[in-house]
């Protein structure tokens, strides 16, 4: 807070500062001008200006802390300023750099022309100090060339360069941003692609000088002509890196799902890499259709979490979004707005969507069309993330019940005993067909696998949504009773019980079909192996006891 007021003050005395300066200089400047002066500087503008437009990544510094759209270093742009600074002055420099700064496309909605028309004057003061260098740089230059010539002027530019990078704006840098300067510094003293930037710009600029003072205004400017072209190849370039540094992550956070670890790391990093900020806003990524039904599940989220009211709007957003087959929805309430951006695959179908939540009156940090960006980004990841969600979730499916199979309650039975480790309660209720070999020998193996698909769906029928039932061997169910006390599960057990026994099932003998039920209370200290035991032990018991019963396990948690 302390460092944007800081910033803020700077911002408002440089702003006087460059007008004072514009008003006692500019017409000793404007009159100082030659016809030669005039055309070297009318093409410098226009390379300025064709800099501030194309964008290429600025080298200094910049590139060590990852390009950031809000970057506000011009690229490229410093061997124009210095050749200027020392042919034609630091008042003319000052006017370049500003204009160049002004004419950056508009990325981003918070970054308005007036934002950059109030932050341009923050480079006068630095191009003024840089008239004190521009005597001694133009004597470095005249006369016959020399090596040591060169040195002097390169090392001057150079670190005339890092020091106003340094002093000026990092510390302005973190002022607006509340960051620490000393790290900053610390991370961009020890960059070196940007100390050879620096140094290659300004021998750069020694030739362009050189050429200006002893060939003409116009032969300098052809000279600084390839800059643009160098700038337009630069972007290009750093496109495709961001694209394929984009695919590494996504294809990383693909094994990492194949491996079944967990992909968020890099799919935070896929966010990030399209704008650092997108994490620190709430958002969540969905998958939609997974396992080929028409439905939306969360991935992962990132950022403050969201009131419920905000939440309940997401579900809302995402159903949008699917019926309207249009890439972006927003739902707005009082709490706030929930927007979502489509994420499509290569064949344009949908395949999840980036939410986010913004409670209201909160200020946001990223524009739409990054957020979106980023979406699009996720699409192709979150396709295959389908894919494999539906293989593993196949692959736990029991095809004669419908119900899990024994991986899959397994691995349900992992998550509830890390759920009672929590303070939570399971119950467990094993049950066991009775005499069903007899079924199969008597009435033939396929009427045993109706009884079993029969007596799968009865038992889905009766127990709720938070509950897990599965098939764990071959005539035996595993139920897993989320928060029960004993009562309840018993009362689930024996309701069970019943439902099967007048399920309409009937052995060969026409008497129903029974099943016997062993039921076992999870312990925090338990494994799955522990209540599987005496879950398994009450089932025997309950044969024993002459079957069609539910037995319980004589230790009682909870
Ligand atoms: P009890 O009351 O003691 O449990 O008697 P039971 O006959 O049910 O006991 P047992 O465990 O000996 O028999 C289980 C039978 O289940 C043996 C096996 O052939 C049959 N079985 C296992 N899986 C399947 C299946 O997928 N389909 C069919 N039809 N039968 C199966
Ligand atoms: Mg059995
Ligand atoms: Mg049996």
């Amino acid at each position: 807070m302390i460092g944007r007021r800081i910033y803020g003050f700077v911002r408002a005395a440089s702003l006087v500062a460059a007008i004072g300066l514009v008003l006692a200089c500019a017409p000793a400047a404007v009159r100082a001008l030659r016809a030669d002066d005039l055309l070297f500087l009318a093409a410098a503008l226009a390379i300025a200006v064709a800099l501030g437009v194309v964008r290429p990544p600025a080298a200094h510094f910049e590139r060590s802390s990852r390009p950031t759209p809000e970057s506000d270093r011009v690229g490229l742009l410093v061997p124009v300023l210095l050749a200027v600074l020392v042919t034609e002055g630091w008042f003319w420099a000052a006017a370049l750099n500003v204009v160049a700064f002004v004419v950056r496309p508009n990325r981003r909605r918070r970054d308005t022309v007036r934002d950059r028309i109030l932050a341009a004057p923050l480079r006068v003061p630095a191009w003024w100090a840089g008239g004190f260098i521009a005597a001694p740089l133009h004597a470095a230059v005249t006369g016959t060339p020399s090596l040591g010539g060169v040195f002097v002027f390169i090392g001057i530019a150079t670190g005339y360069v890092l020091l106003a990078d340094l002093v000026w704006v990092d510390s302005l840098q973190a002022f607006r941003q509340g960051r620490s300067l000393v790290r900053t510094w610390s991370r961009h003293l020890t960059d070196r692609g940007t100390m050879l930037t620096a140094l290659a710009e300004s021998a750069w600029a020694y030739v362009v000088v050189r050429v200006v003072l002893h060939d003409g205004g116009a032969f300098g400017a052809a000279l600084l002509a390839p800059l643009v072209l160098f700038a337009v190849i630069l972007v290009r370039f750093a496109r495709l890196n961001a694209r394929i540094h984009r695919l590494a992550l996504s294809r990383e956070a693909v094994d990492a799902m194949l491996r079944a670890s967990d992909p968020q790391p890099q799919m935070r990093s896929l966010l990030e890499s399209v704008d650092p900020r997108i994490v620190r806003e709430s958002v969540e990524i969905a998958a939609f259709g997974r396992g080929g039904a028409d439905r939306w599940s969360r991935v992962v989220r990132f950022g403050p979490p969201v009131p419920s009211e905000l939440e309940r709007l997401g579900g809302r957003v995402l159903l949008e979004l699917q019926v309207t087959g249009d890439d972006a929805a927003v739902e707005e309430h009082e709490e706030g707005t929930v927007s979502a951006y489509a994420a499509r695959d290569a064949q344009g179908r949908l395949r999840g969507a980036l939410v986010v939540s913004r409670k209201a009156g909160a200020n946001p940090l990223v524009a739409a069309r990054d957020i979106a960006r980023a979406a699009v980004e996720l699409g192709p990841l979150l396709g295959e993330y389908g894919a494999i969600a539906a293989t593993r979730s196949a692959a736990a499916v029991d095809t004669l019940t419908g119900l899990p199979n024994r991986r899959g309650v397994s691995r349900a039975f992992e998550e509830a005993m890390a759920h009672v480790r929590d303070g939570g309660k399971y119950a467990v209720l094993l049950l066991d067909i009775d005499h069903f070999k007899s079924i199969n020998d008597l009435l033939g193996h396929q009427t045993g696998d109706r009884v079993l698909a029969q007596i799968g769906r009865i038992i889905a029928e009766n127990i709720r949504g938070v509950d897990v039932a599965g098939r764990f061997g071959g005539e035996e169910f595993l139920v897993l009773l989320r928060d029960a006390a004993r009562e309840r599960a018993l009362q689930v057990a024996e309701r069970l019980r019943v439902a099967i026994e007048t399920g309409g099932l009937a052995y060969a003998d026409g008497k129903p079909v029974t099943v016997s039920v062993g039921v076992a209370y999870a312990r925090a200290a338990d494994g799955t192996s522990d209540v599987m035991e005496r879950a398994d032990r009450a089932l025997y018991r309950a044969k024993n006891a002459g079957r069609n019963r539910v037995v319980e396990s004589p230790l009682v948690a909870v």
